[in-house]
């Protein structure tokens, strides 16, 4: 006997792998949706679950086949499948145009078939960008600017995105709950070998790829707790509209390369402790399309407050040093750094 039934999307991702084994654990019966049934082997293999534990179809969020079967008769769904890029974009429209008419087609998808909550990760890049300021404390009241220049792209279909599901659920989802998880940087072990990009912050300092540490700095929140959240969301009574930002310690990368440096001694040979001055990284980025999305980063602070998440869903992150050495470690242990 389970405890119902969770519809997790994108679940060959990073974060949805952590959460699809957390729910199974407590006892939820869990079904997946990925874009093609050709990984469904590699995906269960690298969760160590069978095709009994956890049933997978395919539904892509640029296409309307396979959504109504895939949350019919479900619970619950954790929408968590979105794109996110590694680097820069071709245009913005190939992350909004998915991330918004995905999470609309999930919406409706879940209506018809009876879901009673739906948990959506969004992110602090829905909250972030294009705020006046260079030190800054955020939380949910706070969107992103879709008019400031410095909103990238991926910002932008996070915003949209949400805007466009919290809209639709308050015209036309009387009687299905909804809320959104907020994550900052997401970090962690690794389960296999397709990881998010997000690590790459780490997998680049641990294989020498950068010549030195820019002046930017990130918001941490640890993979395993960003999966406790969005069970939390799911289960807490009274929370329906929800808006959770989870962020844990704010570090600076030069922080990061410093843990890395302590904990790992020769294993983090390679991580640079040259701070690279700003100028250096704007002339870096006239060459480089990837380092010019660092640029509205330089010199700032995001700090966030989670007292919200910690409050309502009881979020209790783990200090971010011990996080970037688990996926330090991890990411060694899978042979994942660059020798
Ligand atoms: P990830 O490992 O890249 O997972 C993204 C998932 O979305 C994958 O399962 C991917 O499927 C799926 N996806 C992308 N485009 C799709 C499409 N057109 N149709 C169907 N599925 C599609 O990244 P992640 O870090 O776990 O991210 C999961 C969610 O967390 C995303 O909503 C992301 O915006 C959000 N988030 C992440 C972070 C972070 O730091 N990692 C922070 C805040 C919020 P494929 O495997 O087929 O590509």
């Amino acid at each position: 006997m389970t405890k119902g039934t969770v519809l997790v999307t994108g679940a060959s991702g990073y974060i949805a792998g952590f959460i699809i084994k957390d729910l199974i654990a407590g006892g939820w019966a869990v079904r997946g949706t990925i874009r093609s049934l050709a990984k469904a082997d590699a995906v269960r293999a690298s969760l160590g679950l069978t095709a009994d534990q956890l049933p997978l179809m395919a539904a892509d969020l640029t296409a309307d086949p396979g959504w109504n079967e895939a949350a019919a008769g479900c619970d619950f769904v954790q929408h968590i499948a979105s794109p996110l890029p590694t680097g820069a974009v071709r245009t913005d429209d190939d992350l909004i145009i998915p991330a918004r008419d995905g999470a609309l087609r999930l919406l409706r998808a879940a209506k018809a078939g009876g879901v009673k909550r739906v948990v959506m990760t969004s992110s602090v890049a829905a909250m972030y960008y294009g705020m006046a300021g260079k030190d800054r404390t955020y939380n949910e009241a706070n969107w992103s600017d879709l008019t400031a220049p410095t909103t990238n792209a991926y910002a932008k279909s996070k915003t949209i995105a949400e805007r466009a599901a919290r809209d639709w659920v308050a015209a036309e989802g009387s009687g299905m709950e909804y809320c959104t998880i907020n994550p900052a940087l997401v970090l962690g072990p690794v389960l296999g070998t397709d990881f998010s990009g997000s690590l790459a912050v780490v997998t680049k300092l641990l294989g020498g790829e950068l010549p030195g540490l820019p002046a930017i700095g990130f918001g941490i929140c640890d993979v395993r707790d960003i999966a406790a959240a969005h069970i939390a969301a799911m289960t807490t009574p009274g929370i329906d509209g929800g808006r959770f930002l989870c962020s844990g310690d704010y570090l600076a990368m030069a922080d990061v390369a410093a843990i890395l440096k302590s904990r790992l001694a020769d294993q983090a040979k390679r991580v640079p402790t040259l701070r690279l001055p700003n100028f250096l990284v704007r002339l870096s980025a006239l060459f480089d399309p990837e380092i010019k999305l660092v640029i509205p980063e330089l010199g700032r602070t995001r700090v966030a407050d989670s007292s919200h998440a910690r409050a309502v869903i009881g979020w209790n992150p783990r200090p971010a040093a011990e996080t970037i050495v688990d996926t330090a470690r991890s990411l060694i242990a899978a042979g994942l750094v660059k020798g």
